[in-house]
């Protein structure tokens, strides 16, 4: 079985669909997963939310879906963000609503726990240092979390003692599953922040007992425009470019 793993779209429409064909093209998945915030930033909250709810079998809430139907406060989020948000919110039709407000904060499938955060913080907690890997390990059960929300495409790897060590997830260079436990990022769909402005999302082959990450670029531009064209921050649309 292949699952193709996506984090973070954050309506943005010409990533998620570019990721989609990119998948395809790789040969296509059995289940597509998503690890949340498939809203909030972009142009185009409705198209990837109905795009999100047809594709994946899986999907968990972030901390930008839930704050776009009035979940939790946007009061810790940067003006831009926020503004955003706000922007969001207005867009949504009840159907949409409905399904955010639906979405679980964590899912588990075979081997695999997925959450938006962490396992012990799912809306909140940025996982960026094997210290915190560590921590969270006494909040999964399964062998392997996935997690998305620092757009970092990561793997943290723990070992029988549990000690966990981090590394950066790269093209060609594939994370067995066959050892340890470990906690993955595949990186942002929809707004990289790792200094590569390509999407970024992965590929678990339960077969090889391999996860995969991939790049794709795709038609930034069009995303940018179209965050002109609603006014969305231009701060926002800028840092499309450059993948920060
Ligand atoms: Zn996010």
């Amino acid at each position: 079985m292949r699952y193709a793993i996506i984090a973070d779209i954050h309506s943005n429409l010409a990533a998620l669909t570019t990721v989609l064909d990119d998948i395809e093209h790789r040969g296509g998945a059995d289940e597509i997963w998503c690890l949340g915030d498939v809203v909030g930033y972009g142009p185009d909250p409705r198209e990837c939310l109905a795009i999100i709810r047809k594709t994946t079998n899986i999907c968990v809430a972030g901390n930008h879906d839930w704050a776009a139907i009035g979940k939790i406060s946007i009061s810790d989020f940067n003006p831009d963000a926020a503004a955003a948000n706000q922007w969001t919110a207005q867009r949504l039709s009840d159907e949409d609503i409905e399904y955010i407000s639906n979405l679980p904060l964590i899912s588990e499938s075979g081997d695999f726990t997925l959450t938006h955060g962490s396992p012990r913080e799912p809306i909140r907690e940025y996982l960026l240092s094997s210290g915190a890997a560590l921590q969270n390990l006494a909040y999964f059960e399964t062998r392997f979390c996935l997690v998305g929300h620092s757009h970092q495409p990561v793997v943290f790897t723990c070992d029988e003692n549990e000690d966990c060590s981090a590394r950066y997830l790269l093209p060609d260079s594939p994370v067995t599953t066959k050892e340890s436990r470990l906690i993955i990022n595949p990186g942002s769909v929809g707004q990289p922040r790792d200094g590569n402005p390509d999407a970024a999302y992965a590929i678990y082959d339960s077969q090889q007992q391999l996860v995969s990450l991939y790049r794709t670029p795709y038609d930034i531009r069009s995303t940018q425009e179209k965050m002109q064209a609603y006014d969305l921050p231009v701060r926002l649309s800028a840092r499309l470019s450059y993948g920060v």
